[in-house]
């Protein structure tokens, strides 16, 4: 599932985050060898000289010389000449985690991602993923594109106040554009982290420069680099190494920029200095539990990820359950809801990086101008792009609820309206997925049969 998305959901034990991929190749570090260290918070220099195999290299770790004080500074320098917002560096021990996940699993609130089942507790072990890990450097990228659809054109001076003023409302004004797009019905709304390049591919060329640059100042080393393609407890990671606190929804935010960024890590086979924590900031707010449109935000930092519609439009795989279509609305892909309600989203940063620009009109589209898309073309407008994963049955499945939705719409659309809803979903009506199928028959069920 999605970004720190999650909404990227989907969020795993409750534990927030995104999309996890099934790892297809050998497993890592099976060969492997580095002294264990777990549990214990490491303050000073890396491990001295180590040898093994890492990753199936030879490592030969020479005297590290780098300066204790210097170091985290440099990650920081390297980690936003690469666009990335913040780097951390997180304990290998996130046992503290493991009684959240495994209520989580046994209520099952992981619905048909049997991945999270089976792979268990190694989610919350990262030296079960990757043997012989002593540290991990965390990094947070920011996705908002750089403009989008709904901005308006803002005057800046040299003046800072005036600027970061203009800043927080050109903020206010693009999560009240994405709001309002869910009212109207015909609207196709795709979850802003995905309208741009897909995000693992980004985050991952650029965690593997970082790991890349440190190597060189510090010599050989082993590595692994995640972005949401492994179980990894990503949240609790980036959690534990300061880059923000656990939302009320599961998702990690930060004061100086809300949620909307994506979570990537670099597993190390030597010990760096720990960054720390920072303090939670949700006070009495409970603005991402009201806002849910399905109510899959149980309680404070519960997520039942089979109620929440990144999970039901991503992950989920034949019929989206009846009681849940209506509540969709027009989302087709993920959901922002619950940041586009946090008060700390006003200061939420936009990306430096052209890769999170909107794509093929994808913060604008219309139902009716998406349904039309077929296999080919799906493919093609979405090449480079997470929704790709998906595929196209899924996609028109998403749409189906969604056009449903539209022509169920108080107040009543036009007919024109109407009619040109229904001809693009009876497209499909033939389709070789029942699932497809049964979601177009329900979308053009008249009033009088529902
Ligand atoms: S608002 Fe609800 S449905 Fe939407 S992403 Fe958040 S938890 Fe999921
Ligand atoms: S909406 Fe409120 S409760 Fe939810 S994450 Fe934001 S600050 Fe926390």
């Amino acid at each position: 599932m999605e970004a720190q998305c999650l909404q990227q959901i989907t969020r795993e034990g409750g534990l927030a985050a995104s999309q996890v991929s099934a790892q297809t190749q050998h497993r890592i570090g099976e060969l492997g060898f580095v002294r264990k260290l777990s549990g214990k918070r490491l303050t000073g220099q890396f491990i001295r000289p180590v040898q093994g195999f890492y990753n199936r290299c030879l490592v030969q770790r020479n005297d590290v010389s780098v300066q204790q004080q210097g170091l985290p500074a440099q990650l920081q320098l390297w980690g936003r000449q690469l666009g990335f917002s913040q780097i951390g560096v997180a304990p290998v021990d996130l046992s503290h985690a493991e009684p959240g996940l495994l209520a989580w699993l046994a209520a099952g609130h992981h619905g048909s991602m049997d991945y999270m089942q089976r792979h268990g507790l190694v989610r919350a072990r990262p030296t079960e993923l990757v043997p012989g890990s002593l540290s991990i450097i965390t990094a947070r990228m920011d996705y908002l594109p750089r403009r989008s659809t709904g901005d308006a054109p803002i005057a800046r001076g040299n003046d800072v106040e005036a600027e970061s003023a203009a800043l927080i409302n050109d903020m206010s004004a693009l999560l009240a554009h994405e709001s309002q797009r869910l009212h109207q019905p015909t609207e196709a709304v795709v979850s802003v982290y995905a309208r741009g390049r897909d995000y693992h591919k980004v985050m991952r060329q650029r965690l593997q420069q970082l790991a890349q640059q440190l190597q060189a100042e510090v010599g050989p080393m082993g590595h692994r680099v995640f972005t949401d393609s492994a179980p990894v407890l990503e949240a609790e990671l980036a959690v534990q190494s300061g880059l923000g606190w656990r939302g009320k929804h599961t998702l990690v935010l930060q004061r100086d920029a809300g949620s909307f960024f994506f979570l990537g890590e670099i597993f190390l086979d030597m010990a760096l200095p720990q960054s720390e924590p920072v303090s939670d900031h949700c006070g009495s707010c409970h603005a991402c539990i009201s806002a849910c449109p399905t109510q899959a935000i149980l309680a404070p930092y519960q997520l039942d990820a089979r109620r929440c519609i990144s999970y039901l439009t991503i992950e989920h795989d034949g019929p989206i359950p009846l009681p849940l279509r209506p509540l969709m609305g027009n989302r087709i892909y993920g959901c922002d809801d619950c940041q586009l309600v946090c008060p700390w989203n006003k200061f939420a940063v936009r990306s430096s990086l052209p890769d999170f620009d909107e794509r093929h009109g994808l913060g604008s589209a219309k139902l009716v101008q998406l349904m039309q898309w077929d296999e080919a073309m799906f493919l093609r407008m979405t090449e480079g792009s997470a929704i790709r994963r998906i595929g196209h049955v899924r996609w028109l499945r998403n749409l189906a609820v969604a056009l449903g939705n539209a022509l169920r719409a108080q107040p009543a659309l036009s007919a024109d309206e109407s009619q040109a809803l229904r001809k693009a979903a009876s497209m499909w009506l033939t389709h070789d997925s029942e699932v497809v199928r049964e979601c177009v028959a329900w979308a053009l069920e008249d009033e009088s049969t529902r």
